[in-house]
């Protein structure tokens, strides 16, 4: 076997989508050796913990993995499976394309944007503190005590630390990837007008970093609200977006709602010498176990991983094969079709059955 890749099917629809973008993946021929893993609830059940630690080391040993989604109890339970391994393993850029597909039935032409998501800090360090417990009384005193403004004593915090340090690295990754993918501008989004102490340091090393890239890539910002309105009427006005991870993780959404769907948005998790592919989709829990939903974002993560390792061309086959069976638009699944109730939309399975039957193998 050439490469060793850690694969976690995840829970919901993820094992469904997983196998799909696994069978496709083989379909091009890239020698791999498989090393699946559970996690989540499945996990839970039998091992005690939602992340075993094998799956880190495995994914260590590796260096590059591919997941499903995996489900998140709000509110109470386990703390994010998705956000713990991308802090174990320091993946701290979250890059997520969002390019139009020919066939996708969209309102929106032409939108070829490219996400990058802080993924180590911002609120998703889990730092919180619940209303009524001890802890969350101090912090609340010693914020009464430190600033003229006060906090009611029956709030419960959530912590939003922005450093320098991550800042720099991950709007560096996004000049970087704009340079090395030939893209022309890198917008960082912030509401720096109101949160000036973290998103205004975000929105200042940004300003610093875009220097070394002046006359090469162009540089603007934009205010997270005001971004939103833009990327509805006007979407073909932005190139490369980075953001702190908040702002990331609902305009990642957006933006696969202006391609046409979670069902089509893939996406990666990078650091330094690791990286784990996953779409942008959670494990929509009401379609698990029917075979039913869109592989399209699990296969083209697949397509990224496939590039990250150097299989070029085994990436662009499997990528064209999806790409023109979407085209053709007839074996897809439901939400690509016009009418959602079409009865010739084809199964999970069988979108990947289509799809391999194009692929030539190198
Ligand atoms: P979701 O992305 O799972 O689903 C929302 C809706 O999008 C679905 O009901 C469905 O209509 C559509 N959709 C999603 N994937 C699709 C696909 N492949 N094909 C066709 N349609 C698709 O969002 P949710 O319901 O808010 O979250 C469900 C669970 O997933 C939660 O526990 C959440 O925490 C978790 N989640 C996990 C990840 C991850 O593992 N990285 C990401 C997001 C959400």
């Amino acid at each position: 076997m050439k490469y060793t890749i850690t694969l976690i099917p995840g829970d919901g629809i993820g094992p469904e989508v997983s196998l799909a973008a696994k069978r496709c993946i083989e379909a091009t021929g890239v020698d791999i050796k498989w090393e699946e893993f559970v996690a989540g609830e499945e996990a839970i059940k039998r091992f005690g913990t939602p992340l075993p630690d094998q799956i880190i080391d495995s994914i260590k040993k590796n260096k590059v993995a591919i997941k499903g989604p995996i489900v998140t109890p709000v509110g109470s339970g386990f703390r994010s499976v998705n956000v713990q391994l991308r802090h174990a393993l320091d993946l701290y850029a979250c890059l997520r394309p969002a390019k139009t597909i020919d066939g996708v039935h969209t309102p929106f032409k032409n939108v070829d944007i490219v996400i990058v998501r802080e993924n180590s800090e911002d609120l998703y360090l889990g730092i919180e503190f619940q209303e009524g417990s001890p802890e969350c009384g101090k912090i609340i005193e010693t914020i009464n005590s430190l600033s003229p403004k006060k906090v009611r004593s029956d709030s419960g915090i959530s912590i939003k630390p922005i450093s320098r340090f991550a800042t720099e690295r991950i709007v560096r990754f996004a000049f970087e990837y704009a340079v090395k993918n030939n893209r022309k501008k890198v917008t960082a989004v912030h509401k720096a007008n109101i949160m000036k102490h973290t998103d205004g340091l975000f929105l200042a090393i940004a300003r610093e970093v875009a220097k070394e890239y002046e006359g090469r890539i162009e540089f603007g910002d934009a205010i997270v609200d005001n971004l939103s309105m833009q990327l509805v009427t006007r979407p073909q006005n932005f190139d490369v977006l980075v953001l702190p991870n908040l702002y990331g993780d609902i305009v990642s959404d957006l933006c696969a709602g202006l391609i046409g769907g979670l069902g089509v948005a893939p996406g990666a998790n990078i650091g330094d010498d690791t990286a784990l592919f996953e779409p942008v989709h959670g494990s929509a829990p009401k379609y698990a176990g029917q075979n039913k939903v869109n592989p399209t974002a699990t296969i083209l993560s697949g397509v990224m991983m496939l590039k990250y390792i150097g299989e070029e061309q085994a990436a662009l086959e499997l990528e064209r094969a999806t790409l023109d069976v979407i085209k053709e638009g007839k074996f897809v699944t439901y939400d690509l079709k016009k009418d959602r109730n079409d009865v010739s939309a084809v199964s999970t399975s069988g979108m990947a059955d289509a799809i391999i039957k194009k692929i030539k193998k190198a």
